[in-house]
């Protein structure tokens, strides 16, 4: 397996995406094809994350985290990525939604119950969509009611669909209108915790790709939710929502950048080893042309979603580029993953070798956080505003 390219990472970050790479190698490898063909994660790699401190990247240390920035968060979701994308979206949706909502909009009291079980034990889901309600993801039908019982709070009831790790996950963030009248300013997120009375987990979804990765309908019949789970302010829900996603599309193209590598080093290495017409497949100079494209063109979405990370870190305006990077990166991994499938000839089509299931995990990049059209419709607002 060849080395991805160090592009602009310090000595530390480049030891911390090995570490995290090694950790994906010797503890997920051997059990991705089991976990894809069950659809269902092993939690002994759930363990293990927790373990590594994946799973609290940017938890500052006083709430039991790892204190790093977001750009880390992108190296772990890039290292994971290269070989098991629904490990990836794991460690993603974790960080770059749910935690990141959290010590963005949390109060004091809800980052001190939710943060140190994120960083430690729990597993989060982020839940926006509905059946109805996907790319014109405010048009909400989930219904939040003030309720006056002891001590008020508020009842949920509605359906969301599509959640990822909802089999695993403990907490939930839930994105409901409190008036569908008042449109996108009726949204308020809320936090929800498994086993409140009226939440259950619905259907599972057997998906194409990332199907060890738990995609699931959520439940919600009068859900009794405590008044201080509200996260933000009652009707700030969308500006939880958005401000959440444009940083969480960075980390999908981080996840698709590790896919379009993980399949371009498996590709490589096959490449360098079959032989045909007495040479080394990978010593035909048409060949090269297309693998020597490819590289390039990984490089170039990896520099995408750095930047957009960096910009994010550096708190300058980053929303543009997050966008262009998820788009771009999101049509290099399904690149990638098909030729690299192609490069290995008939056995690429089997179960054998990796090469189908990066083919089959690329496809969901240009889907989920936003399609690769709304991807577009940001950068053309952006370039409308100059
Ligand atoms: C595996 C998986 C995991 C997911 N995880 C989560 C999760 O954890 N939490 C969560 O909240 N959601 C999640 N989602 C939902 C995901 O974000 C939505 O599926 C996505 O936003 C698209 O919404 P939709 O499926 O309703 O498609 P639609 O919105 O119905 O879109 C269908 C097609 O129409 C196009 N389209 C729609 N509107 C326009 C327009 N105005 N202009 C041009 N084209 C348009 C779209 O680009 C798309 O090609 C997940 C989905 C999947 C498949």
């Amino acid at each position: 397996m060849t080395q991805a390219p160090l592009t602009h990472l310090s000595e530390e970050e480049s030891l911390f995406r090995d570490q995290v790479f090694g950790f994906a190698r010797e503890r997920i490898a051997p059990l991705v094809a089991t976990m894809d063909r069950t659809a269902t994660v092993d939690l002994s790699v759930i363990q293990g994350l927790f373990e590594l401190g994946v799973m609290g990247i940017e938890v500052p240390e006083s709430y039991g985290g790892a204190g790093a920035n977001f750009f880390s968060a992108i190296l772990a979701i890039e290292a994971l990525a290269r070989v098991d994308a629904s490990i990836s979206v794991l460690v993603d949706v974790q960080n770059t939604l749910v935690e990141n909502a959290i010590l963005r909009w949390g109060s004091e009291a809800q980052r001190e119950r939710y943060l140190p079980q994120l960083a430690s034990e729990w597993v989060g889901s982020y839940a926006l969509s509905e059946a109805g309600s996907g790319s014109d993801a405010f048009a909400l039908a989930t219904r939040a009611t003030e309720t006056d019982g002891a001590g008020g709070g508020w009842s949920l009831t509605g359906r969301k669909l599509w959640i990822t790790n909802a089999a695993e996950s403990h907490l939930f963030i839930v994105f409901a209108t409190v008036d569908p009248a008042l449109g996108y300013k009726g949204i308020t997120a809320f936090l929800v915790e498994r086993g409140m009375p009226g939440f259950s987990i619905g259907k599972k979804e057997d998906k194409l790709g990332i199907r060890a990765s738990s995609t699931c309908e959520l439940v919600f019949d009068r859900c009794s939710v405590p008044r201080e789970n509200v996260l933000g302010a009652v009707g700030s829900g969308y500006k939880v929502a958005i401000e959440t996603l444009n940083e969480g599309r960075i980390g999908i193209g981080a996840q698709m950048i590790g896919i379009a590598q993980g399949a371009f080093d498996a590709a490589l290495a096959y490449l360098h080893e079959r032989e045909q017409f007495g040479k080394k497949i990978a010593d035909f100079q048409g060949v090269q042309f297309q693998y020597a494209r490819l590289a390039t063109e990984i490089e170039a979405a990896r520099l995408l979603v750095y930047n957009a990370a960096r910009l994010k870190d550096a708190k300058l305006p980053f929303v543009k580029q997050a966008a262009m990077a998820k788009l771009y990166a999101s049509e290099v991994a399904e690149k990638s993953a098909s030729l690299s499938l192609e490069f290995f000839g008939g056995v690429g089509f089997t179960r054998e070798y990796p090469a189908e299931k990066y083919y089959r995990d690329a496809k969901i990049g240009k889907i989920y956080e936003g399609t690769s059209n709304m991807q577009l419709l940001t950068i053309a607002k952006h370039l409308r505003q100059g």
